[in-house]
């Protein structure tokens, strides 16, 4: 379904209004849920989100990477959700640009992979500490690639619209302390 919002752009403050198209479908395990797009015809802004219908998802999800079938398990990321791999400290937090997919555990680390050649392939890479960090972490997701690894695969949501879908998936409420600390991005125009 498409329709108009009236609010401003959030990128370039544009008052023409934004194209939204929202689908409502279903996910087995996930659930019924509105996948929402917002678009500004101005810039090319576009912004990607996941409602659940029925209610919340537990905040933080937690699935070990140590084996190779677990990196097929589906994820549903929505854009306020930070992403986390532990054990390499590798993170990305819901910045401005943020939005949501729906990828496995796979796709989430070639992300991963991506931004970090993106760095070896910028002026940063000059750097001697740099590019060993990089190269360093490349490595270790190719171990986690392997299923070889002690790393685990984390979300954290304080809006509670992410999750992570396999059976060996552990999920559990945030703690005081993440919901205040933990960033959220852009949120979604109240649409009532
Ligand atoms: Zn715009």
């Amino acid at each position: 379904m498409e329709s108009r919002v009236e609010q401003p752009c959030p990128t370039c403050l544009s008052q023409d209004g934004l194209t939204m198209l929202t689908l409502t479908t279903e996910i087995p395990y996930f659930g019924e849920h509105t996948q929402i797009t917002l678009i500004c015809d101005s810039c090319g802004w576009k912004h990607t989100d996941f409602i659940p219908s029925e209610g919340l998802k537990p905040g933080a999800w937690t699935l070990p990477l140590d084996s190779e079938e677990n990196l097929s398990a589906r994820v549903v990321r929505s854009s306020s959700c930070t992403v986390r791999i532990s054990g390499l400290d590798l993170e990305v937090t819901p910045g401005s640009a943020s939005s949501g997919f729906i990828s496995n555990v796979e796709g989430v680390i070639k992300r991963f992979e991506d931004a970090i050649s993106i760095v070896l392939k910028g002026p940063d890479s000059e750097i001697d500490d740099v590019r060993d960090i990089a190269n360093d972490l490349l490595e270790k997701l190719e171990r986690v690639k392997n299923g070889d690894s002690s790393a685990e695969i984390v979300l954290l949501d304080p809006r509670g619209r992410s999750q992570i879908l396999h059976a060996k998936a552990v999920s559990r409420d945030l703690t005081e302390d993440e919901v205040t600390t933990l960033q959220v991005g852009y949120d979604l125009p109240h649409l009532e």
